[in-house]
């Protein structure tokens, strides 16, 4: 927990967001700027900066975050559908919040490639 850190802060509580799914590891909310009709954010509760600082370590942890996406795409009802899960990382990618986050966005056709 990094008392600075706006998702460090959501993960515990601190700070309200509409919860999807949590667990031991991980967190699940709705994005409070939705880019889609359903945009859910997947983030561990331990802090890890961006992808770009995660180490074999983080291996398992990854791995949760990605079948996250999986799991509330299927509780959400937009698994068939289809839908798109996005890391942003770092500067060019877009990242504005330095706290590894899975975007989860679905309920429209997205265009590719990105903007
Ligand atoms: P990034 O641009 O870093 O990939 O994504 C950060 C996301 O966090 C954005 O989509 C933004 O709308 C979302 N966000 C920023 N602040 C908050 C907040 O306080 N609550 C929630 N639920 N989402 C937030
Ligand atoms: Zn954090």
């Amino acid at each position: 927990m990094t008392s600075q850190c706006l998702f460090c802060r959501i993960a515990a509580g601190e700070i309200p967001s509409t919860e999807v799914y949590s667990n031991n590891n991980v967190y699940a909310f709705r994005d409070i700027n939705p880019a889609a009709p359903q945009h859910i954010l997947v983030i561990p509760r331990k802090h890890l900066h961006s992808l770009n600082d995660a180490s074999p370590d983080n291996q398992a942890l990854l791995g949760e975050l990605l079948l996250t996406a999986r799991h509330v795409a299927d509780q959400q009802g937009f698994a068939d559908d289809g839908y798109r899960v996005v890391i942003n990382t770092g500067e060019h990618g877009g990242q504005t919040v330095f706290h590894i986050h899975v975007h989860v966005l679905s309920g429209r056709h997205l265009s590719w490639p990105p903007g």
